[in-house]
């Protein structure tokens, strides 16, 4: 069933998106070589709590910390743990919180120090498809019109699209209905409406787009080892343009 959100809903919601945007700017300047991803989840733990909200992700179905980190050919769900970060990786992050019970979820994909031309192609490829899809996020349009969006995009310079994952409805629940595919044809799925909030995530390859998962049950890794980056927010339908509520 797909939610519509009231008023002091969507309150809540835009404080926990800020809240989620905050921490990305409290990371933001210690995601550089030698830090470690468990040092940038106590980072994010820590500002998330003295905001006055709770990590959605930390015990999210046994999840054992509060972002996701996910270097290179990891494309979504890595543990935070010792390794240290390095000159020319990339790394998404992802970062959920819950303030008086409503959720916001985004996530990004930063360089560390230098790194390739082409990682910088991905990174900002990936992004720039999240902002693709939104110019559809639209009410009356279909769901498959923004994942169609997407995907086009991002297929048609060069990249894959991870089809195992996808975005979801998010509020009450971190994951509610709909899904939201990064591919497909237009013209499919539910219809849009106003106050409905939704998690679009492009996770994009730099090669072929399978993926397998470690045996952790978390980390996903892209199957041939190629580079990945992610792009997500939690967004508004409204009866105009979006509102992105993690900004
Ligand atoms: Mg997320
Ligand atoms: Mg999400």
């Amino acid at each position: 069933m797909i939610t519509i959100k009231s008023h002091s809903e969507l309150d809540l919601m835009r404080k926990a998106g800020k809240i989620v945007s905050g921490t990305f700017e409290a990371l933001k300047r210690s995601i550089k070589p030698g830090i470690t991803t468990k040092e940038l989840d106590r980072i994010a733990y820590d500002f998330i709590k003295s905001s006055g909200a709770t990590p959605s992700f930390l015990n999210y179905g046994g999840f054992p910390a509060s972002i996701c980190t996910s270097i290179n050919d990891c494309v979504i769900h890595g543990i935070p743990d010792k390794t240290k970060l390095c000159d020319g990786d990339i790394i998404s992050i992802d970062i959920g919180a819950c303030y008086k019970g409503y959720h916001a979820d985004s996530a990004k994909t930063f360089a560390v120090g230098d790194i390739s031309a082409d990682a910088k192609r991905l990174i900002d490829v990936t992004r720039q498809s999240f902002y693709e899809g939104i110019k559809l996020a639209k009410r009356k349009n279909r769901i498959g019109d923004v994942s169609a969006a997407i995907g086009e995009y991002i297929e048609s310079n060069g990249f894959g699209v991870v089809r195992d994952y996808t975005g979801h409805g998010i509020g009450e629940k971190l994951h509610e209905d709909p899904s939201v595919f990064n591919f497909g044809a237009p013209g499919h799925g539910p219809r849009l409406m106003a106050g409905m909030t939704i998690a679009i995530e492009p996770m994009v390859t730099a090669g072929d787009y399978e993926v397998y998962t470690e045996d952790d049950d978390w980390t996903v890794r892209t199957f041939d080892g190629s580079l990945a980056a992610h792009y997500e927010h939690t967004i508004l339908i409204t009866d105009g343009e979006c509102e992105i509520l993690t900004l």
